[in-house]
C-alpha cells in the first residue's frame, strides 16, 4: 500500500512518529499524502498523546510535487491532510531539519507546533516558480508573524534560518541534538499545554496598519518589474488581514490556480528544472569524482580576477591572486576590499564574514604560489600567445593531476591546453562580470578535457554559488556567441528608423535586465570593435562611434551620453551620426513598433542557439535558457531565447527568420538546418533529446 512505500509510523511509547521517506527531497507527492492522513487516523486511534511528523534522509520536505501540476489530482488533496491535523485531538508537531519549503513549510504551519534544528531552513519559494503559496501559507504565516514580516518572507522567496524564524514567532523551538529523540522530548514535555492552531492566531493581524502594508508591498514590488507571481503573493497577503481565514483561503487558491496555469509560472519552472538538467552531463560516466580542491589560485587581478578570487573568499576557499607587479597587485586586492566594504557597509555583511572573507584572500607576484594550488584560474589579457605562455608555466610548476583553468571569452581552449603537457586537465571556466555576483558559469570543454575535469570545474561552480552549464569550444561558446550575432540587426534597425534608446526600451520592456546598447557601454564599445576586426566584421554606425571616441561609459559617452550619476541621456550627437548613415544608405526612416524590435534581436540569438545545437556546443535547449537567465539579464519569468522561440512555434520563427533574411540580407538569419527539420516536422527544441557537449 501506498502508505507503506511513503511515510513511516514509528512509536516511541504514546509519541507516534510519522516519517515522510520519498527521497531525494520528500515532496508531497500522491503516496506521501494518503500516508500522513492514513497515519494520523492510525495514531489516533492507538491512543496517541502526540504526533511528530518529521522527513527521512536530507530534510524535512521540498513541498508539492510539482510534476503532478499538470496531471489530474489524487486523493488525498492536502487540505484533506491537513484538516485531519488541525482537527486532531492531541497535538500534531512538525520536526524540521535540513529545510522545509512551500508546500512543505505548509504542512509544518498547519501543525499546532514546530520545532527545528539549528542549521534547519524555512521558507516559502513559490513565488520564484511563477505562483503564490497554495496551501494556506499566505493566510497562516501572516496569522502567526504578522502581515508584514510574512509579506517579506512570501514576496522575497528566500528561506529563512531555524534561528531567525524561532525570533519571528513561527518556530516554537530550536532543539539542539539529534533531532527525532529531542522532538519525542519536547512533546513528552509539552503535550499538555494548550495549542493554538495558526489558523485561528487573529490577534497577530487584528488592528494591521493597511497603510504600513501597502507602502511596503509597494517597495518590494518595484523590483520585480513585469513579474506577476509577486504581485499575487502581496494580494493575497492583504487578503489575510482584510477579512475571515476562509474568504483568505479562497483569495488565495484562485490566485494560485490562475499563476499556476500561465505562462510565467510555465517559463519559471522551465528554468528551474532546467538548471537541475544543465547539472547533469549526458555522456559522464556516474562514477567520475572531482578532483579535492582545497586552494585556489587566480592569475590576474583584473575586473575578472579579482571578482572571481572574492567568489572563492566569499565561499570559504582560501584563495590567491597573482600579478605581475606589487602595484597591480595591490590595486587588485583593494578593489576585492572595496567590494565588501560596500557590502559591509549595506549591513549585508557582518563584521565576522568580511574578516573572514578578507583572510582568506592573499596576494603575491611570484607564480610559484602556483605549487600551492589544487586548482588554478587564468584571467589574465585576452591574448592567445600570452595565454600560452602563462599555461606553459602554469605547467611546469602546479602540482601533477591540478587541473588548470582559463577564463577566457573567446580563445580556443584547445590552442591554450596544447601548450601544457596536461591537455587532459585543462578547462574553460568560463566566468561573467561581475564574477562575485553573476550565477552563471560556462565549463568548457576542450577535445581532451578528462570527465575528472570537467567534474572537479563542475564540483567547485556549485561549491562557489554558481549555476554551471558545460559547453563545447567554439568562439564566444554559447552566450557570447548568440548575442554576438544580433549586431547585424541592431544596425539595420537603427538605420530603418529606430535610435539606441528604442531598441533598449523595447528590451527592457520585454523584461531584460539592460538592453542591448546600454549594455555595450557598459563593457567598452572598444572591445566589440577589437573583436569585429579580428574577426574581419564590420558595423558602420557602432564602428563610427569608436573612430568618434566613444567607447561607452568609460569615455563618459557612446550610445548615450552620461551624466556624473551614470544616468544614461540620448545623445543628438548619435541621432546625427544614425541619420547620415541612413541618408547615406538611402534608407527611408520609419517609426518601427516594440515588438519588430523585439523578434529582430532575438531571432538572430535563435537561430545561433539552434546551430550552437547541431554543433552539439550545448547539450540541450534547455542548458541555452539557463545561460541567458543567469548570465545575461534575462528575467526567468521568460523562460530563455529557446523556450521564447517554442512559444512562437517553430514553424513561425522559420518563417520570420525567412522573411528578414530577405529583407535585410542578413546571412545571420538563413533559418538553421535544425529549425528547418523541426518546423517540418512540428516539433520544439524543448522535445529534443540531450547530446554530448563536445
Ligand atoms: P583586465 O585587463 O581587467 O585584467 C587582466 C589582468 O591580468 C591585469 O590586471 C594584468 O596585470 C594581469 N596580467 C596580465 N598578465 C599577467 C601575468 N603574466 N601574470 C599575472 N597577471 C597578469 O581583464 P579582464 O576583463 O579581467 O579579463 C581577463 C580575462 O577574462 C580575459 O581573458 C577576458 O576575455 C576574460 N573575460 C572578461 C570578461 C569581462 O566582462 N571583462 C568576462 C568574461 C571573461
Amino acid at each position: 500500500m501506498a502508505e507503506e512505500r511513503f511515510v513511516e509510523h514509528a512509536r516511541d511509547g504514546d509519541i507516534h512518529i510519522l516519517r515522510i521517506a520519498n527521497p531525494p527531497v520528500n515532496t508531497l507527492r500522491t503516496g506521501v499524502r494518503a500516508g500522513l492522513h492514513a497515519g494520523i487516523a492510525a495514531a489516533l486511534r492507538e491512543g496517541a498523546r502526540a504526533i511528530i511528523l518529521m522527513g527521512e534522509g536530507r530534510m524535512f520536505s521540498a513541498g508539492a510535487e510539482m510534476t503532478e501540476f499538470n496531471k489530474p489530482r489524487q486523493p488525498p488533496s492536502l487540505p484533506e491532510v491537513f484538516e485531519a491535523i488541525e482537527t486532531s485531538k492531541v497535538p500534531v508537531i512538525a520536526a524540521i531539519h535540513g529545510s522545509a519549503l512551500g508546500g512543505g513549510l505548509e504542512l509544518a504551519l498547519v501543525c499546532h507546533a514546530r520545532v527545528a534544528s539549528p542549521t534547519a531552513m524555512v521558507g516559502l519559494p513559490e513565488v520564484k516558480r511563477g505562483f503564490v503559496p497554495g496551501a494556506g501559507g499566505t493566510q497562516r504565516l501572516p496569522r502567526l508573524i504578522g502581515g508584514e514580516a510574512a509579506l517579506k518572507i512570501i514576496v522575497g522567496g528566500d528561506p529563512v534560518s531555524a534561528v531567525e524564524a524561532q525570533k519571528l514567532g513561527f518556530i516554537d523551538a530550536v532543539l539542539e541534538g539529534p533531532l527525532e529523540a529531542a522532538a519525542v522530548e519536547w512533546a513528552r514535555q509539552n503535550s499538555g499545554r494548550s495549542f493554538t492552531l495558526a489558523r485561528k492566531r487573529d490577534d497577530n493581524i487584528k488592528g494591521a496598519d493597511l497603510a504600513s502594508f501597502d507602502a511596503l508591498a509597494a517597495s518590494l514590488l518595484k523590483r520585480t518589474r513585469g513579474q506577476e507571481s509577486p504581485k499575487g503573493c502581496a494580494q493575497a497577503v492583504r487578503a489575510a488581514l482584510t477579512g475571515s481565514f476562509e474568504d483568505g483561503l479562497n483569495t488565495e487558491r484562485e490566485i494560485f490556480q490562475k499563476l499556476v496555469a500561465g505562462e510565467q509560472s510555465f517559463a519559471l519552472r522551465h528554468i528551474f528544472f532546467g538548471e537541475r538538467e544543465a547539472a547533469r552531463v549526458p555522456d559522464m560516466p556516474a562514477e567520475t569524482h572531482p578532483l579535492p580542491v582545497k586552494r585556489a589560485v587566480v592569475i590576474g587581478g583584473g575586473t575578472m580576477g579579482g571578482g572571481i578570487a572574492m567568489s572563492f573568499a566569499n565561499f570559504g576557499i582560501p584563495v590567491t591572486m597573482v600579478e605581475q607587479t606589487q602595484e597591480a597587485l595591490d590595486r587588485g586586492l583593494k578593489k576585492c576590499e572595496a567590494n565588501w566594504e560596500r557590502t559591509l557597509k549595506s549591513g549585508r555583511l557582518s563584521e565576522a564574514d568580511y574578516a573572514k572573507r578578507r583572510a582568506l584572500l592573499t596576494g603575491s607576484t611570484d607564480m610559484g604560489v602556483v605549487a600551492e594550488a589544487d586548482l588554478v584560474i587564468e584571467a589574465v589579457f585576452e591574448d592567445i600567445n600570452v595565454k600560452k605562455e602563462i599555461f606553459a608555466k602554469l605547467d611546469a610548476i602546479a602540482r601533477p593531476g591540478v587541473v588548470l583553468a582559463s577564463n577566457t571569452s573567446t580563445l580556443d581552449i584547445d590552442a591554450i591546453a596544447s601548450a601544457t603537457k596536461r591537455p587532459e586537465l585543462v578547462v574553460g571556466m568560463h566566468f561573467f562580470s561581475p564574477a562575485n555576483v553573476m550565477k552563471l558559469l560556462e565549463i568548457v570543454r576542450g577535445k581532451a578535457s578528462s570527465f575528472e575535469a570537467i567534474a572537479t570545474a563542475m564540483d567547485v561552480g556549485k561549491r562557489i554559488g554558481k549555476v554551471n552549464v558545460v559547453v563545447g569550444n567554439c568562439d564566444g561558446f554559447v552566450g557570447n556567441r548568440m548575442t554576438g550575432k544580433r549586431g547585424f540587426q541592431l544596425e539595420r534597425l537603427l538605420l530603418e528608423g529606430a535610435l539606441p534608446a528604442d531598441i533598449d526600451r523595447a528590451m527592457e520592456t520585454y523584461g531584460m535586465a539592460m538592453g542591448p546598447c546600454a549594455t555595450g557601454d557598459l563593457a567598452g564599445l572598444d572591445i566589440g570593435a577589437a573583436v569585429r576586426k579580428a574577426r574581419g566584421t564590420k558595423a558602420p554606425i557602432a564602428d563610427a562611434l569608436v573612430a568618434a571616441g566613444r567607447y561607452g561609459q568609460k569615455t563618459g559617452k557612446g550610445w548615450y551620453m552620461y551624466d556624473e550619476k551614470r544616468t544614461r541621456l540620448p545623445d543628438p550627437e548619435v541621432e546625427r551620426i544614425i541619420v547620415e548613415m541612413s541618408e547615406q544608405h538611402q534608407v527611408k526612416r520609419r517609426k518601427i513598433e516594440d515588438a519588430e524590435i523585439l523578434e529582430r534581436m532575438l531571432l538572430p540569438m535563435v537561430n545561433e542557439g539552434a546551430r550552437i545545437l547541431e554543433e552539439g556546443i550545448a547539450s540541450r535547449a534547455v542548458d541555452i535558457d539557463v545561460i541567458f537567465c543567469n548570465g545575461f539579464g534575462w528575467p526567468a519569468w521568460r523562460g530563455g531565447p529557446m523556450f521564447w522561440a517554442d512559444r512562437m512555434g517553430l514553424k513561425a520563427v522559420r518563417d520570420r527568420l525567412a522573411q528578414y533574411a530577405e529583407a535585410t540580407n542578413d546571412p545571420n538569419l538563413k533559418p538553421a538546418a535544425l529549425i528547418e527539420k523541426l518546423a517540418a516536422e512540428g516539433g520544439s527544441f524543448a522535445a529534443m533529446g540531450a547530446k554530448r557537449a563536445a
